[in-house]
């Protein structure tokens, strides 16, 4: 299969149809990102990668740094984080508080904001300098030593996070919060406030294309059946409530953030992530959800 040129096709036409939807507005520092910016990268696990566009520039990564937190609490906590969690899609917004109340403060699942405050408080419980540590593995599973929270962009979250601080006390009065709520939500608004490009990304997140080992040095950084788990949770849930039309459309693992950015993932072959920051109504890249549909459909190449 010749990936580039099919990759090269794809950004070609992407890039000359018109780019619709609109720039996240929910944190203030991101609404001024240049709306055209369109990367696109792709990385297989036998280490051939071809990059388009502004594959290299940095934007925030935002809900898919929740990816990370997960494998690190899952890592860390094996089946007893599903105690605390679902593994189930919410079918409603993204940070919406209905649920918790029937649920009693156990979030859907991992990637909504209520459950990734939920391993955000899991990763305070377990790890002595908790976002440090929680930044040294991103280094690690990235080999990538400059992988940073953004002070600027955390502040701009957390000066409009009301919901955020809403769903973590809502949480906090079901017992399901065990820390300090403020330290929870820093950790929280940190995490969404990483920064990295769509090479930097598809690098770290290999493992989960490759069986949970680490591609650079063959090292496992999670099992087989968790890696297998976390695949299935990004299957059903990454895309917010759009996560059915994206299996629909795309049929891969995949997470998103409003920052623009789409993770992909085909199990033992390949990660591709693609970054246009315009949203659609669901909150996902407009630019992005083409992209990866026709990728798929032309490689026909999803199970
Ligand atoms: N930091 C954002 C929030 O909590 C994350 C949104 C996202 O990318 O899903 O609202």
């Amino acid at each position: 299969m010749n990936y580039r040129e099919i990759l090269t096709d794809i950004y070609e036409t992407i890039k000359n149809e018109e780019n619709k939807g609109q720039v996240t507005s929910f944190i203030p520092e991101l609404s001024g990102v240049n709306p055209e910016h369109f990367g696109v990268f792709f990385k297989t696990v036998n280490n051939d990668e071809f990059g388009f566009g502004s594959f290299n520039d940095k934007f925030s990564i935002q809900s898919i740094a929740k990816v990370a937190s997960l494998s690190l609490a899952y890592k860390i906590l094996g089946k007893r984080m599903w105690k605390r969690i679902g593994v189930e899609p919410s079918g409603t917004a993204f940070n919406s508080l209905v649920q918790l109340e029937a649920d009693k403060g156990i979030p859907r699942n991992p990637f909504i904001n209520a459950g990734a405050i939920v391993v955000c408080d899991i990763l305070i419980s377990q790890l002595d300098n908790p976002q440090q540590d929680f930044l040294s593995f991103m280094r690690y599973i990235s080999d990538n030593p400059s992988i940073k929270f953004s002070p600027k962009i955390a502040k701009s979250e957390k000066s409009t996070g009301f919901r955020n601080i809403a769903l973590c006390n809502f949480i906090k009065s079901f017992g399901n919060i065990k820390n300090d709520s403020e330290e929870v939500l820093d950790f929280y608004f940190n995490l969404c406030s990483i920064e990295m490009s769509c090479r930097e990304i598809s690098n770290c997140f290999l493992f989960l294309a490759n069986q949970g080992r680490k591609v650079s040095d063959n090292k496992q950084i999670i099992n087989k059946s968790r890696t297998k788990r976390i695949n299935a949770i990004m299957q059903t849930c990454g895309l917010y409530d759009e996560s059915g039309e994206f299996t629909f459309k795309v049929g891969l693992p995949g997470k998103s953030g409003i920052g623009g950015g789409i993770l992909a993932i085909h199990p033992n072959k390949h990660t591709i992530v693609v970054w246009s920051p315009k949203l659609n109504s669901k909150g996902n890249s407009y630019r992005g959800m083409k992209f990866l549909e026709l990728f798929t459909t032309k490689t026909s190449s999803i199970f």
